[in-house]
C-alpha cells in the first residue's frame, strides 16, 4: 500500500494499530458502569488515529520504520484476526521473547494509556477533562487558569524575526533553568550585561492550564518522557523558560555534609565544606522563598508518615520554595504541570526575573547549535531560533563568557557538537534512578491534594560507602502513572487504574555510584547511554523497592504492585507471606524496558574537577581546556548529589558566577 508524506501508515497498518489500541484499552463490560469507563475502548476517543498524526508529526524514519515492521509482524502472524485473550497473549509472549518489541510494543501502550488517561476532551461547560478521570479518581484542573491581563509575562523577550538575529553581550547563557538562572541574574544584578538562550518557550501562569499532556507538549524536554538508548531508563526533564524549575516539585534539600566534604576533597572544590558554601547555600535558599509553612500531608504522605513511625525510621517535613501569601493546597497537588497560582518560586519569578530587571535579553525557542572559539578561547554562541510558525532564524551572540546551563542532558552534547571540552565529556552522567511501589488502600488517598513532596525519610541514604536511597511521594500524573501500572491484560489494566483513588505512591531515587554517558548522533542531538552496572546500586536499588514494599504494609495497604513489567503484586488477603513478596519484588527484572524505572534528576556529565582526563571544568566551572567557556548546571557536580539536586545545582552556580565576575 502506497503511502503519502501525511498518511505515514497503510490502511493495513492503521486498521493493526487500531486493534493493537482496543487490546492495550478494551471496552470491558460492567453492570456497575456509570461514567462510562469500562465500556470506553481506545477507539472511542480515536487514539490510533492520534497516534499515527503524532508518528507523521516527529518525522522520524527510523521510529516509523520499527512501528511499521511491528504491526506488519502483528498482522502477518495474524493479530487482527484474534479474539481480545488471544491477542494480548501474542503481545505478552512477543515482548517476553525479544527486546525491541518489548520497546515497540511498550511506547505503543504507553501512547495509547497516556492518551486514554491524559486526552482532554472539550466539555459542554467550556472546560476541558478526560471522560475517565471520575472514574480513577482525579479531579483534574478545577479552575481556569488567571488570564493573561491578571498574570501578565513580566520578562520581556528579544524576537528573532527574519533571517538573522545577531547579539553582544559579556556574558551568554544558554538555558534558563536552576543554574542558568542563578548565574544570569546575580551577573546581571552585578551590571554584567546578559543574553540568555533558552531552547524551550515562555509560559506563565496565564498559560498553565494543569492539563498533564499540555505541559509534557509544552513544558518538557521532548515532550514528556524520553527513554536512555538501552531502554533501562525513563527521563523527564523541564524545557521552558525557567527549565526544571518550572515543573518540578519544590523539594528543598541542602548538599549533604559528606557530599561536600567529597567533592572538595577528592574533586579540588575548595570551600565546598566549609562557611563559603553555606553563604551560597543560604543566599539561594533565602531567594527562592524555601520555607516549611507550606508542606500539608496527603494520603500518601500521611500513610509514609505512619509507616515510618511503626518501622521507626526516619521522617523529615520537606522545606519548599513556594511563596505562603499564594499557596493553594488544593492547587498545589498540579504544580509538575507549572503553577498556576504562581507561588512556586522558581528561577522564573526569581532569578531570571531579576536579570530580567538588570536588562538582561532573553530569546526563547532558540536553540545553542555550537560555542565559537577563536585563538583558544570562547568568543560567543551560535544558535537557531524556531518561530511559532516554524521558520528559523541564525542567532549569533558575540560574548568572551559563555555559560552551559542546558541541564546534564544537553550541556555534553553542545560541548560535543562544539569540539571541545576534552575526554570525559558527556561522561559521568547519573541519574538518581527512581522508582515506586503503589499500595491500595481502604480509604480514598487525595494523591491530588497538597505538593507531592512534604516529607522524605532519609533512613537509608547512607547504606555503604555514602549510598544509599531516599524515600518520597510522587506527583499524581494520571498519564504517566497509566505507563509505569503493569499491563498484562487490557481488563487487569483497567482494574488498577480504577483503584487510583485509594492509591498511594512511595517513592525512592537512589544515589548511583556507577554512570553513564552522553554522546550525540550524527545531527548532533544528545543520546543517553545508562545501564545500572554497578553492583551497589543495582543491590540499593533492589533493597530501595522492598523496603517501599514494607512501608506499604507497614501502613495498612490492601494491595501492593510495584512497576515492573510482569505485574508483581500482593494481597492481604492472599496466601503469600509479606516477606515472600518483599524478596520477589526485590528480586524483579530490572533489564530494558522490563521495569518503570525513572529519572528527574540529571547530573554530572560535564563535571567539575581538577583533573582534565576525568573532568571538562576546573573546580570553579570553566573549562580546562577552553576559557570562556563555564558549566554552570548540573553537569557540574562531580558525582551524584544524593538528594534532590535544585538547591545544590543552584549554589554551584552563584559559586560559579562569582568565579566569574572575578575571573576578568
Ligand atoms: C518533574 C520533575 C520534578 C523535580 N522535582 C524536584 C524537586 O522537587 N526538588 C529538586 O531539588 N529537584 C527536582 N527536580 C530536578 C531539578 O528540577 C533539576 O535538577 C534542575 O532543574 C536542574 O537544573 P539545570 O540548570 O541543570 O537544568 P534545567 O533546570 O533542566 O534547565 C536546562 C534548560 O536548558 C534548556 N536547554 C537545553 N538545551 C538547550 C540548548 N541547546 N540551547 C538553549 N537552551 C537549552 C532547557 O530547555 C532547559 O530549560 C525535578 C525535575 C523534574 C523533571
Amino acid at each position: 500500500m502506497a503511502t503519502s508524506p501525511a498518511v505515514v501508515l497503510s490502511e493495513i497498518q492503521q486498521d493493526t494499530l487500531a486493534r493493537l489500541c482496543d487490546t492495550f484499552v478494551p471496552a470491558v463490560a460492567r453492570d456497575d458502569d456509570p461514567t462510562g469507563f469500562w465500556g470506553r475502548a481506545a477507539s472511542d476517543l480515536g487514539i490510533a488515529g492520534l497516534i499515527a498524526e503524532q508518528l507523521a508529526a516527529a518525522g522520524d524514519e527510523t521510529m516509523l520504520e520499527g512501528v511499521r515492521a511491528l504491526l506488519d509482524g502483528l498482522h502477518a502472524q495474524g493479530f487482527d484476526d484474534l479474539d481480545a485473550p488471544a491477542r494480548e497473549g501474542m503481545l505478552l509472549a512477543m515482548a517476553d521473547a525479544d527486546v525491541a518489541a518489548r520497546g515497540g510494543i511498550g511506547a505503543l501502550r504507553g501512547l495509547t494509556t497516556m492518551l486514554f488517561y491524559g486526552l482532554p476532551v472539550p466539555q459542554p461547560d467550556g472546560s476541558v477533562r478526560n471522560p475517565n478521570w471520575e472514574a480513577i479518581g482525579y479531579p483534574g484542573p478545577r479552575q481556569a487558569p488567571p488570564s493573561p491581563d491578571q498574570a501578565p509575562k513580566t520578562i520581556g523577550v528579544t524576537r528573532a524575526a527574519g533571517d538573522d538575529l545577531v547579539l553582544s553581550a559579556d556574558v551568554v547563557v544558554v538555558g534558563s533553568g536552576a543554574g542558568g538562572g542563578v548565574i544570569a541574574g546575580t551577573l546581571a544584578q552585578a551590571g554584567k550585561d546578559v543574553v540568555v538562550l533558552e531552547a524551550g518557550g515562555y509560559f506563565n501562569e496565564s498559560d498553565f492550564n494543569g492539563l498533564e499532556l499540555w505541559a509534557y507538549e509544552h513544558l518538557y524536554r521532548g515532550g514528556g518522557i524520553t527513554q536512555t538508548a538501552e531502554g533501562t531508563v525513563a527521563i523527564l526533564a523541564g524545557s521552558c523558560m525557567g527549565g526544571g524549575t518550572t515543573v518540578n516539585w519544590t523539594n528543598c534539600l541542602r548538599t549533604r555534609p559528606a557530599v561536600r566534604e567529597q567533592w572538595e576533597t577528592e574533586f579540588g572544590l575548595e570551600g565546598l565544606t566549609g562557611p563559603d558554601f553555606d553563604r551560597h547555600l543560604d543566599t539561594v535558599w533565602a531567594r527562592a522563598g524555601v520555607n516549611d509553612r507550606c508542606s500539608d500531608f496527603n494520603g500518601p504522605t500521611q500513610r509514609l508518615q505512619e509507616a515510618c513511625a511503626k518501622a521507626g525510621i526516619a521522617f523529615k517535613t520537606i522545606t519548599r520554595n513556594t511563596d505562603p501569601a499564594t499557596y493553594d493546597a488544593d492547587a498545589a497537588g498540579l504544580l509538575g504541570f507549572g503553577d498556576a497560582t504562581g507561588s512556586k518560586q522558581g528561577t522564573m519569578k526569581t532569578w531570571l526575573q531579576d536579570a530580567a530587571e538588570a536588562g538582561t535579553r532573553f530569546v526563547v525557542g532558540c536553540r545553542a547549535d555550537t560555542i565559537v572559539v577563536k585563538d583558544g578561547r570562547a568568543v560567543g554562541v551560535e544558535a537557531t531560533a524556531t518561530g511559532e510558525d516554524g521558520r528559523t532564524t541564525r542567532v549569533v551572540v558575540h560574548a568572551p563568557q559563555v555559560v552551559c546551563a542546558a541541564g546534564a542532558l544537553e550541556t555534553p552534547a553542545l560541548l560535543l557538537r562544539s569540539g571541545i571540552g576534552g575526554p570525559a565529556t558527556g561522561d559521568y552522567l547519573r541519574l538518581h534512578p527512581a522508582t515506586g511501589v503503589s499500595g491500595i488502600y481502604d480509604e480514598p488517598q487525595r494523591s491530588w491534594w497538597g505538593a507531592p513532596q512534604t516529607a522524605l525519610s532519609d533512613e537509608y541514604g547512607d547504606l555503604e560507602d555514602g549510598y544509599g536511597f531516599l524515600i518520597e511521594t510522587s506527583l499524581q500524573a494520571p498519564a504517566l502513572g497509566s505507563t509505569a501500572t503493569p499491563w498484562s491484560s487490557g481488563a487487569g489494566h483497567k482494574e488498577l487504574m480504577a483503584k487510583g483513588a485509594e492509591s498511594a505512591a512511595f517513592v525512592m531515587l537512589i544515589r548511583d555510584r556507577g554512570y553513564g554517558k552522553v554522546t550525540i548522533d550524527q545531527a548532533g542531538n544528545a543520546v543517553h547511554h545508562y545501564v545500572m552496572a554497578d553492583p551497589l546500586d543495582d543491590r540499593n536499588f533492589r533493597r530501595g523497592i522492598a523496603e517501599l514494599v514494607r512501608l506499604h504494609d507497614l501502613a495498612g495497604a490492601q494491595e501492593i504492585i510495584t512497576y515492573h513489567r510482569h505485574e508483581t503484586r500482593w494481597r492481604r488477603d492472599g496466601d503469600e507471606s509479606l516477606e515472600a513478596f518483599a524478596q520477589r519484588a526485590h528480586d524483579g527484572p530490572l533489564g530494558p524496558f522490563d521495569h518503570g524505572t525513572f529519572a528527574l534528576h540529571q547530573m554530572g556529565s560535564a563535571r567539575m574537577g581538577d583533573d582534565p582526563a576525568t573532568s571538562v571544568a576546573n573546580p570553579w566551572g570553566e573549562l580546562h581546556d577552553t576559557p570562556g567557556v563555564w558549566i554552570g548546571d548540573a553537569s557540574a557536580f562531580p558525582t551524584a548529589s544524593g538528594t534532590n539536586p535544585m538547591i545544590t545545582v543552584m549554589a554551584l552556580a552563584h559559586r560559579t558566577a562569582e568565579a566569574m565576575r572575578a575571573a576578568r
